[in-house]
């Protein structure tokens, strides 16, 4: 199996990417972020979900590896999975091993799109504008994604960096051209 783990900042363009790789090796897209959105809004998970998504602040750990543990549990039979948007704590990267462990397979890569701050504001409140995501709109909430995901998601990096999983790729570009760097990588496994 494929298990890729897309990485990056907010903004650093993993919806965009997922999409392409997906179609390209054919594999099952999963973003914690969509899966938050897509729930019933007037379920109480999708009311806690958006009461820390709206302030640009990580849902706790249990409730996130439950949600994503059901959404991979959806599928059978497949070459593999992009996980987007998870794992963005290093506790959500050890459930994810065990997680996958059970199942005899693993992470293969970790891809890391690296892309500077001032673009990822910019990208955002760009997007604001159709995605219509009240965490998109507003330079101080992105501010705090921002601030989230340097304080506990980029560690997460050095824990795929320590079994030999982690490569970076530059986000800066066009669309083909990012999606050329990943694929390149991919294939270079
Ligand atoms: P982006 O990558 O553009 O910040 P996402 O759509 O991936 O946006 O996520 C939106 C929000 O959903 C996050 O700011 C966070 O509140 C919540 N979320 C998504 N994935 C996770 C996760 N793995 N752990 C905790 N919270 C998450």
């Amino acid at each position: 199996m494929l298990n890729l783990v897309l990485f990056g900042p907010p903004g650093a363009g993993k919806g965009t990417q997922s999409d392409l790789l997906k179609k390209h090796f054919d594999l099952v897209h999963i973003s914690t972020g969509d899966v938050f959105r897509s729930l019933d809004p007037s379920s109480d998970l999708a009311k806690l979900a958006k009461s820390y998504a709206d302030k640009g602040n990580l849902v706790p750990d249990k409730i996130t590896i439950e949600i994503l543990e059901s959404e991979v549990q959806k599928h059978s039979d497949i070459n593999g999975v992009i996980y987007d948007g998870f794992p963005r704590t290093t506790d959500q990267a050890t459930a994810l091993d065990e997680f996958l462990a059970k199942k005899d397979t693993s992470v293969t890569l970790m891809l890391s799109l690296v892309v500077p701050e001032e673009e990822l504001t910019q990208r955002l409140l760009e997007r604001a504008k159709v995605s219509g995501r009240a965490d998109d709109a507003d330079p101080e909430i992105i501010q705090t994604r921002i601030e989230n995901y340097n304080k506990s998601t980029a560690p997460v990096a050095g824990f795929y960096n320590q079994q030999g999983k982690l490569i970076e790729v530059n986000g800066v570009g066009s669309i083909d051209d990012i999606f050329n760097r990943l694929k390149e990588a991919i294939d270079a496994r």
